[in-house]
């Protein structure tokens, strides 16, 4: 296992976690910040109440801000599986990139190589499924987008973190089936399966925008290649080979 050369940068934000909870989830975030050096002195600011337990560079290097029996401050209002404050039972992990506001990129393979070592880690120290490694943008839909399409769920899938649908026959993207404004029985079934698998939606048969957002989240994780928040078969596919593999 790769040895990780810590940066031990203390942020003063963090809390209690919630007593009797496990943490059960690793949340990916982008700083979303144009420079690393601005996103660590925000991170570690008092005033700014905002921290994760990790941040990585993008030339890899690992500064640890807040100790993992800690509740870090990254993923805010959100939840997963019907449970909120997602910061008692996380461990979140910033990883420096502009983000979509100010220049997205792809992730620098040193950056994804000590990401990958330190979620090896923490999936050894702590009950997290595999299901359980999430982007803030899964458990946040409504309000985040990170870390984004570049993020390498894949990859890291291939190599024992996260959960990653691969199917025999895969359809092609195709002609959106539902978006924007589709009502019924279809609309439900999608929101039922959304929710099964962990996403905070409303089982409504009412394709709005929330819907939309919801879909779009999933996109950016599962099917990056094309994030559109509207269900076509290649869509439809992937959730319903997640929702037969997850634990
Ligand atoms: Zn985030």
């Amino acid at each position: 296992m790769q040895e990780i050369a810590f940066i031990d940068c203390p942020s003063p934000n963090h809390d209690a976690r919630a007593p009797g909870g496990s943490i059960d989830l690793l949340i990916v975030h982008y700083t979303g910040m144009p420079t690393a050096d601005g996103a660590r002195l925000r991170l570690c600011d008092a005033a700014a109440k905002v921290s994760s337990h990790y941040l990585i560079d993008e030339a890899g290097q690992v500064y640890r801000l807040v100790a993992e029996d800690r509740r870090a401050w990254h993923a805010g209002a959100g939840g997963w599986r019907g449970q909120g404050d997602v910061n008692s039972r996380s461990i979140g992990i910033e990883l420096v990139n502009p983000g979509h506001e100010h220049g997205y990129r792809p992730f620098p393979p040193p950056q994804m190589a000590s990401f990958a070592a330190l979620a090896r880690g923490l999936l050894a120290r702590h009950p997290i499924p595999a299901h359980g490694v999430l982007g803030h943008s899964d458990v946040a839909p409504t309000r985040k987008t990170d870390p984004g399409e570049l993020f390498d769920w894949r990859g890291l899938a291939a190599d024992g973190i996260g959960l990653w649908p691969d199917l025999a026959a895969k359809p092609a993207p195709g002609q959106a089936l539902l978006a924007i404004g589709a009502t019924g029985a279809a609309v439900r079934g999608l929101q039922s399966k959304l929710a099964e698998y962990g996403y905070e939606i409303a089982v409504d048969s009412l394709y709005g925008s929330a819907t939309a957002l919801v879909v779009t989240a999933f996109q950016r994780h599962f099917r990056p290649w094309r994030v559109d928040g509207q269900v076509d078969d290649e869509t439809l596919s992937y959730l319903d080979k997640l929702l037969k593999i997850k634990a």
